[in-house]
C-alpha cells in the first residue's frame, strides 16, 4: 500500500542584509519585526497583513494550493538591513533551529527563506552556516529550496549544502512571492524524485545597487538573457548582484544555475551569463547627481508648476542597506536654498518624533535632529519647525516591496520647515512606501519635490508619480554611497570592478 500521510515540509529562515560599516543588529531588532518560532510562522504567513516579506506566504499558498502537505514550522528570523548580527543571537538562533528540526525529524524536505548577504559581529557566512547545518541534520537525501535576494553574496558553501538555488529576478524585489512559489513547485518535483544539479560562476564585479536595477541596464541584460536560456532541462537561472557593503571575500557578481539533472548543463549557461556580465564591466559604475544641481532642480520645479515634479533619492543614507535614515546634509542645503513646495523623508530620529509628540499638532519650535547621533554621517542640525501631523505610525504597505505587509514605524510626525514637511520615524525603515507620507495627510501627487531616504526600492512604491525620467540620485556622503571607493574595504577580493583597473577574470 502506498503511504498516503501527507509530506512533512520544514520551514525556517534567516533574513537580514548586513552592512560591516553600520552598528551592530540585535535580538531586539529581529523581535521589533519579525521573529517566529513553531506554528507561528505559518499562521503569520497565513494571515492577510503579515509582517514577514512575501516569500513563506508565496511558498504556503502555493503548497496549500498543490494538495495536502504537513508544514512544520521551526524558527524565522527576519529583519530591516542593518549591520552585522551580534554573534551571540546567530548563535542562539541556529541553536533553536538545530533544536525544533531535530525534534521534527524525520522530514520530507526543507524550504529556508535567507536573504544570502547576512552577517554577523565574528563570522562573513552565516547564511551559509545555516545551510550546511540543515543538511547535517536531514542527511544528503532531503530534498532543501532556498530562496535568496539578488542582493545575496554567494558561497560555494552556500550552492553546495542546498538542491534548488532560487534568487530574486527583480530590483525592485516585487518577485519575492513567486519566488516562494516556484520553492514550492521544486519541493513537489524532488519530492517526486527529481534530483537538481547546480553550478555557479562568480565575477570580479561588485556593482554598486544603483547599478543593479532590472527594468534597464547591464544586470537587467543578464537577468533577461538567462531567461531567455530557460530550457525543459534547466530549473532555475539566478544572477545574484550581491551586496558591496557585507566586504567579504565571497562578494562578486555570481550565476547560479540549477539544472534538472545535467551539471554539465547547468555550468555551460552559468559561463555563458558571466561572459555577458563580463562583456558589459564597464557599465557597472554609478552616474550621480551632485548635490549643487539637485538643489537648483528642486528650486526650478518648487517655483515653476508646469514642470514635471522630482524625487530625489537620497542613495547613500538608504535604511534598506544599513543606512541610519538620519543624515542631515539634502535637508539643511534644501532648507538653506529655500526650497518649497517639497516633501523628505523618512527621516529616523526616535527622540525628535517623541518631541513632537509631546508638544503636539501646530506647535512651533526648534526641531533638533540626531541630538543622539549615531555615527559619522549622522551630524546635529537644528532647524525652526511647525508639527503639522502626528500618528502612531502603525499602517499596511500599499505599493511595491511593502504592499501589504504589517509596518509599525513608531510614533511619526510631519514637522514643517520652511517650505520643506518632513516625515520622522522611530522604528527604522527605507521609504519605500507613499503610504509613509499618506498616513500622515501628505499629498504627494501635489508636492513639487519628494526627497526619499531609499537606494532603489521607492521605485516600486512610487512609479504611479515619478517616471524613470522625474527621478535624480544624488551623491552625498553616507554608510550606501554607490561611490565605492570611499571606503576602506577589507574583505572584497581585489582587484575588483569598479574599484581597480587591470581587473582580470580568470575563467575557470
Ligand atoms: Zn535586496
Amino acid at each position: 500500500m502506498p503511504d498516503a500521510s501527507p509530506p512533512c515540509i520544514a520551514l525556517l529562515g534567516f533574513s537580514i542584509e548586513c552592512n560591516k560599516f553600520a552598528p551592530p543588529a540585535t535580538k531586539a531588532h529581529f523581535i521589533a519585526r519579525t521573529y517566529l518560532e513553531g506554528d507561528a510562522i505559518i499562521e503569520e504567513a497565513r494571515s492577510p497583513n503579515p509582517t514577514m516579506l512575501p516569500e513563506i506566504p508565496g511558498f504556503v499558498a502555493a503548497m496549500d494550493a498543490a494538495g495536502p502537505w504537513a508544514p512544520v514550522g521551526i524558527a524565522l528570523a527576519m529583519t530591516e538591513p542593518n549591520g552585522p548580527v551580534e554573534h551571540s543571537f546567530f548563535v542562539e538562533l541556529l541553536d533553536t533551529i538545530t533544536h525544533r528540526l531535530e525534534a521534527a525529524l524525520p522530514v520530507d524536505a526543507v524550504y529556508i527563506c535567507s536573504h544570502g548577504a547576512g552577517l554577523t559581529t565574528e563570522e562573513d557566512d552565516p547564511d551559509g552556516v545555516l545551510f550546511e547545518r540543515v543538511r547535517e541534520i536531514v542527511g544528503p537525501d532531503i530534498p532543501i529550496a532556498a530562496t535568496l535576494d539578488l542582493h545575496a553574496n554567494v558561497s560555494e558553501r552556500m550552492v553546495q549544502s542546498i538542491d534548488v538555488f532560487i534568487g530574486y529576478r527583480t530590483n525592485p524585489h516585487l518577485d519575492m512571492r513567486e519566488r516562494g512559489a516556484e520553492a514550492a513547485t521544486a519541493i513537489r518535483a524532488m519530492l517526486g524524485g527529481l534530483k537538481p544539479q547546480r553550478a555557479f560562476v562568480r565575477l570580479p564585479i561588485v556593482p554598486p545597487t544603483v547599478t543593479m536595477l532590472t527594468a534597464a541596464g547591464p544586470y537587467a541584460e543578464m537577468i533577461d538573457f538567462a531567461q531567455s536560456r530557460m530550457s525543459p532541462e534547466i530549473l532555475n537561472v539566478s544572477v545574484m548582484g550581491g551586496f558591496a557593503f557585507a566586504d567579504t571575500a565571497k562578494n562578486g557578481l555570481t550565476v547560479v544555475v540549477t539544472a534538472r539533472h545535467d551539471k554539465g548543463a547547468a555550468e555551460a549557461l552559468a559561463g555563458e551569463i558571466a561572459e555577458l556580465g563580463w562583456a558589459n564591466r564597464a557599465r557597472f559604475f554609478p552616474q550621480l547627481t551632485s548635490l549643487d544641481e539637485a538643489v537648483t532642480k528642486a528650486l526650478v520645479v518648487g517655483r515653476d508648476n508646469s514642470v514635471p515634479s522630482l524625487a530625489f533619492a537620497d542613495v547613500a543614507d538608504n535604511p534598506g542597506g544599513g543606512g541610519r535614515g538620519n543624515t542631515t546634509f539634502l535637508l539643511r542645503a534644501f532648507y538653506e536654498a529655500g526650497v518649497s513646495g517639497a516633501l523628505l523623508g523618512v527621516f529616523y530620529d526616535p527622540d525628535l518624533a517623541a518631541e513632537a509628540h509631546r508638544r503636539g499638532v501646530s506647535a512651533s519650535f526648534e526641531a533638533r535632529f540626531n541630538r543622539s547621533e549615531t555615527t559619522k554621517f549622522s551630524e546635529p542640525y537644528t532647524a525652526p519647525a511647525t508639527v503639522v501631523a502626528l500618528t502612531d505610525g502603525n499602517c499596511v504597505g500599499r505599493r511595491g516591496i511593502y504592499a501589504g505587509l504589517r509596518l509599525e514605524l513608531g510614533p511619526c510626525a510631519a514637522l514643517e520647515i520652511g517650505g520643506i514637511t518632513v516625515v520622522v520615524i522611530s522604528h527604522r525603515v527605507q521609504c519605500a512606501d507613499p503610504i509613509f507620507f499618506e498616513m500622515m495627510g501628505l499629498d504627494i501627487g501635489r508636492a513639487r519635490s519628494v526627497v526619499v531616504k531609499s537606494r532603489g526600492h521607492f521605485r516600486g512604491g512610487f512609479d504611479e508619480f515619478f517616471g524613470p525620467d522625474q527621478i535624480v540620485e544624488i551623491d552625498l556622503p553616507g554608510l550606501t554611497s554607490p561611490m565605492l571607493n570611499r571606503f576602506e574595504w577589507k574583505r572584497l577580493p581585489r582587484p575588483v570592478i569598479p574599484l581597480d583597473q587591470n581587473v582580470e577574470w580568470v575563467r575557470v
